[in-house]
């Protein structure tokens, strides 16, 4: 019995040994599989995690794209707001001008054989009046610039004509556009040399040297002789003295201006695309002979980036993209007699 006593301790001992194998190896199988199923609801928790973030990143672009809109809107409506205050304003007239215009308004320049911007006259286009019901005319100021090739190629696409309000000064190396414009069916007309306010509203004498200077410019790259022109930052610029007898000068050397009355709302810096397209397509259909005003001198990508949905949404509303020459019904805010 006494030999037989540790080999029943070993006995027991493995038996206890093999129970706590047993029991651990339960226990680790347990384990592993909580652990595995804890993995599993941690991976899914990072994948909504990361859904999460998605969204709120989503959401977070949303919102500043909505407040970028509604500072684009507020800066259009700001624009809308002084136009209304010039048209209001009480226009009191300098007397004390420096030009060469006369008590009577007529600048001496005139039918006088001593006129010092001799090229300054405008050709007549008689091009033939256009038909159709529905139309529009987009017009683009302060270019050429690197970006009138890509607005040609986007205007090609939808077969529409539009018209270049083309101004000198830091655009020179952008001249071989003008004939482009005029090649591919535009009208391209002037729109200053300096786009100065101060310098070209100081008189007609003022007015006048900046524009031959333009005219010239135009005349020489494209041979074209433009006829149209727009006053930069409309009639409404500038004393309406002066710029009733600037009126009154280019009307006689054969020009006709045009003003605008579809604001794009891209002369601001704060306009976004989205602002541009609303601005142009929920306006168009409430006007009389519409001419939009957007520009295409460097840094309006936005204008740029709108132009493709312009361009479509008035197609589809059966829209004919006009250029405007001098047939075209006048857009004044100003006329030369007050
Ligand atoms: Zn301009």
């Amino acid at each position: 019995m006494k030999k037989k006593l540790p080999f029943i301790f070993a006995i027991s001992c493995s038996a206890v040994f093999l129970c706590i194998c047993g029991f651990l190896a339960f226990q680790y199988r347990n384990l592993d599989r909580r652990f595995q199923k804890l993995e599993a609801e941690a991976f899914h928790l990072q994948e909504d995690k990361a859904e999460l973030n998605e969204e709120l990143e989503d959401s977070a672009a949303r919102l500043e794209d909505r407040e970028k809109y509604i500072a684009g809107q507020k800066d259009y409506i700001s624009e809308l707001s002084e136009q209304i205050q010039d048209f209001d304003e009480d226009e009191t007239e300098d007397s004390e001008h420096t030009d060469r215009t006369g008590k009577d308004g007529i600048y001496a320049g005139s039918n006088t054989g001593n006129d010092p911007y001799p090229d300054l006259y405008a050709d007549k286009d008689n091009l033939p009046v256009q038909t159709g019901q529905k139309y529009v005319y987009l017009t683009f100021d302060d270019g050429p610039s690197s970006l009138t090739p890509k607005v040609l190629d986007l205007l090609d696409e939808y077969d529409a004509h539009a018209t270049f309000f083309v101004v000198g000064k830091n655009n020179e190396e952008y001249a071989e556009y003008l004939s482009e414009i005029v090649e591919r069916g535009h009208t391209l007309a002037l729109h200053s040399y300096s786009h100065n306010y101060n310098q070209i509203y100081r008189s007609v004498d003022a007015f006048l040297a900046d524009y031959e200077k333009v005219y010239d410019w135009v005349y020489e790259e494209t041979g074209y002789s433009p006829c149209l022109f727009r006053f930069p930052g409309g009639s409404t610029n500038g004393s309406s003295y002066v710029v009733r007898n600037i009126i009154r000068e280019m009307e006689r050397r054969g020009f006709t201006f045009y003003d605008w009355n579809v604001s794009s709302g891209d002369g601001s810096n704060l306009t976004t695309s989205q602002n541009i397209i609303d601005n142009i397509c929920s306006t168009v259909g409430y006007v009389d002979n519409p001419v939009v005003l957007m520009h295409d001198g460097r840094g309006k990508d936005a204008t740029l980036a709108a132009l493709p949905t312009v361009l479509k949404t008035l197609s589809e509303k059966g829209y004919d993209f006009r250029s405007l020459d001098q047939n075209s019904e006048p857009v004044q805010y100003r006329k030369s007699e007050p």
